[in-house]
């Protein structure tokens, strides 16, 4: 697995390129493919000293830092500076295992993570998220924005010309700043920009910005991991977009992935900066809760991906029958807007990754982010579909897609809960699904009326009718009908299960929704098909979990039928007192 996902170490290694604005500083960068098992590394080096910034946490890397560090040290001995943008595990793991024979070893990162290292935090350093139990315990020689630092006491001399000082009294673009003097009178500066964790620092030399994993601190997945602050990134955020935009960096590296000229770094932390505000009180990601969220991940990415599948179906068709009707132009737009090959594939990545998953491997949490770069793909595949698949399947799949990333952040889901009247969504249900969309004829005659015609005759040729076998009875309760329940989801949940049900080849359903002592259920009924196999463990499970969010439940399904257990019975209104006169 780890050969497999690291491969990406950038193949055009051993080249070291001028820093920007250094007087002779030279940068060698080693960029993986985003992923949890290890960050990006970085070496600098000068005729004076060698630096490595995040070791990372991949044998591969630290086997490939060690060689071009050795071959450096055997032309000329130095000592080497290992420091760290944070004290996460995929960054830190291997500081101790960095250059074994140099003559001298420094190493530097925050005082909260030399603090963390210390204590062996698995929390903080978030090994806890990982199989291994294994933390950093290397020697750290500077603690920096210790209380010593802050007072301006601190100075180490590393070597002829490498001398670190405190500059307290020097904030620049509002974070607190320190700086590390390089042998060639270049200067090294940390800034202290907690959020994504509290120990986090950027760090900047000539016009390079070392970013971290501050432009990520706001996925979903990531906010909310220990020591996650809402209120120190927005500050952090704040401070480097006004380092970037006042500042004549030329590029950004990042913890993760590709390095991002400052354009393009400025928005992302723009984007960062707007969800800090909608995310202050997020659930933490513990262990057992990026365990229960890889359950699900799993479970729903199944779903969706059938609800893809059908989607991309009716686009395709469509398409096809667009260019018999010449229709040609029309047909191609539309192809192209649904991509269904770019989300095939990253159904295909999502199996094989899941195939080759080792639990002695990988962290459940790289199972999540990877789930949520799927359904990323997969939102974007359905905003591409419009309403021309059929407004009731694209509406379904993006509202999983969407309490989906609800989940991950923690963020409790809207609450939706109202009166329904279970008659009502019976009713609806099978009106949705036989709803034939008209053509809009008139806009046909109408002056540039064209594609809203185009658009009506897609959603028409796209429409299938699922209950076209299948004769269906409603039964209804007589009289109250009302209960206290989320209607969106629970149409959801039985439109789909009607939908599978019909397509199994059921040819008479009966929908009935009755009283169970103060609760109100919805019954699907088939004499001649088995609800139990139309409808799966996983996707019953995903019902389960759909129906939760708004207090209904799955009651029952077996051989003949499924029921739908809805909220409470509304409340009768108050009987005032009676009076007898
Ligand atoms: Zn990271
Ligand atoms: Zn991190």
């Amino acid at each position: 697995v780890g050969a497999r996902l690291t491969r990406a170490v950038d193949a055009s290694p051993a080249e070291w390129s001028p820093v920007p604005g250094t007087s002779g500083v030279e940068l060698h960068s080693l960029i993986n493919k985003p992923s949890l098992l290890t960050s990006n590394a970085f070496l600098l080096r000068t005729p004076l000293e060698l630096i490595v910034i995040d070791p990372g946490a991949s044998d591969e890397q630290k086997d490939k830092i060690n060689q071009i560090l050795m071959a450096e040290l055997n032309d000329q001995a130095r000592p080497v500076l290992i420091m760290l943008t944070h004290c996460h595990h995929d960054h830190s793991c291997h500081v101790g295992n960095i250059a074994p024979n140099a003559p001298i070893v420094m190493r530097l990162a925050h005082a909260v993570a030399v603090d963390a290292f210390r204590r062996q935090d698995l929390a903080l350093t978030i090994a806890s998220l990982y199989a291994t139990t294994k933390i950093c315990d290397a020697h750290f020689d500077v603690a920096l924005f210790s209380s010593d630092a802050r007072s301006g006491s601190l100075f180490v001399d590393v070597s002829r010309g490498t001398r670190l000082a405190a500059d307290p009294a020097a904030p620049v673009a509002g974070a607190e700043r320190q700086t590390l003097r390089l042998s060639t009178g270049d200067e090294l500066e940390f800034y202290h920009t907690p959020g994504h964790s509290p120990d986090h620092l950027c760090m900047r030399l000539g016009r390079l910005l070392f970013v971290g994993d501050l432009p990520f601190a706001s996925n979903p997945g990531l906010a909310g991991l220990a020591g996650w602050d809402a209120t120190g990134l927005a500050q952090s955020v704040a401070d480097m977009s006004r380092l970037i935009g006042k500042s004549d960096i030329e590029i950004c590296h990042t913890g993760h992935g590709r390095s991002v000229p400052p354009a393009a770094m400025l928005q992302i932390l723009a984007r960062v900066q707007q969800e800090c505000s909608s995310l202050g009180d997020i659930a933490e990601m513990s262990k057992p809760r990026v365990a229960m969220l890889k359950a699900h991940a799993l479970e729903l990415l199944d779903v969706a991906g059938d609800l893809f599948a059908v989607i991309a179906g009716r686009m395709l068709s469509t398409a096809h029958r667009l260019e018999l009707l010449e229709e040609v132009e029309y047909a191609e737009r539309f192809r192209a807007a649904i991509d269904a090959d770019a989300v095939e594939d990253a159904l295909d990545d999502l199996r094989r990754f899941c195939r080759d998953l080792r639990a002695d491997a990988l962290p459940e949490l790289s199972t999540v982010l990877k789930c949520v770069q799927v359904m990323q793909r997969l939102e974007q595949a359905l905003t591409a579909a419009g309403e021309v698949a059929g407004a009731s399947l694209t509406g379904r799949s993006a509202r999983l897609v969407g309490d989906f990333f609800n989940a991950v952040r923690g963020l409790r889901i809207t609450n939706t809960v109202d009166t329904v009247d279970a008659n009502e969504l019976a009713n609806n249900a099978v009106r949705t699904l036989r709803a034939r969309p008209s053509l809009d004829v008139a806009a046909h005659l109408t002056a540039g009326g064209e594609d809203e015609f185009r658009q009506s005759l897609a959603r028409r040729l796209a429409f299938v009718d699922v209950l076209r076998n299948a004769e269906v009875e409603l039964v209804p309760l007589e009289g109250r009908a009302t209960a206290m329940a989320d209607s969106q989801r629970i149409s959801d949940v039985l439109i789909d299960a009607l939908e599978l049900i019909a397509a199994s080849g059921a040819r008479h359903i009966s929908i009935r929704t009755r009283r169970n002592e103060h609760q109100l259920e919805i019954e699907l009924r088939s004499p001649d098909f088995s609800p139990r196999s139309a409808i799966d463990e996983r996707r019953r499970r995903v019902y389960q979990r759909v129906l939760a969010i708004g207090g209904s439940s799955l009651r029952d399904i077996d051989d003949q039928a499924i029921v739908l257990q809805l909220g409470p019975i509304e409340p009768l209104p108050i009987q005032s007192a009676t009076r007898i006169d």
